[in-house]
């Protein structure tokens, strides 16, 4: 996996132009399968892969914590959500709440989420291959595919089943 990782953001550099013209034709005329086909890929590939093996999402990229998310960690904590607030998140420049620093703070050596039974949604949902109306975040997509080999084995997948 580390060598997987180290390639990755050369091999989605060298994939960005072509996943760009897929992304923008999918957004164009996006079939009328696709909810269905990306349940599909995504299952497919996350049976294949381990992610505690990886852990790339949470050690390069934070999620963003929404309110429910923040109540439902502090509560978890027994802490007040303004003391979560100010012992682990920071607003960002979208004034979201997002973690201090990357890798999360929650992340073990053994990449298990010592969170993981109220984690993020950002976190359940990550990275989003399986959302209905895939075609609205491609965008998001294409950075995904940088940081996440399975989001980068969905896309390869979806340029061989879905043709223009
Ligand atoms: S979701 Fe992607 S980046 Fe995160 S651990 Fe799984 S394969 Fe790695
Ligand atoms: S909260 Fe858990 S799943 Fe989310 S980034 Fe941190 S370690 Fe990963």
């Amino acid at each position: 996996m580390d060598e997987i990782l180290e390639e990755l953001p050369q091999r989605a550099k060298e994939k960005h132009s072509e996943n760009k013209k897929f992304f923008a034709k999918l957004k164009k005329r996006p079939p009328k399968n696709l909810d269905y086909t990306m349940q599909e890929l995504h299952e497919a590939e996350f049976e294949r892969m381990d992610c505690l093996t990886c852990a790339n999402c949470c050690k390069t990229t934070g999620p963003l914590f929404t309110n429910a998310d923040i109540n439902r960690i502090s509560k978890y904590f027994r802490m007040k959500p303004s003391q979560f607030i100010d012992e682990y998140l920071r607003v960002d420049e979208e004034n979201d709440y997002v973690l201090q620093a990357v890798p999360c703070t929650f992340l073990g050596a053994d990449n298990y989420c010592s969170i993981y039974d109220v984690r993020p949604k950002a976190c359940r949902e990550f990275p989003h291959t399986d959302r209905k109306k895939f075609q609205q975040i491609t965008n998001l997509t294409l950075k995904n595919v940088a940081i996440c080999p399975a989001a980068y084995n969905i896309v390869e997948e979806m340029k061989k089943s879905i043709k223009f």
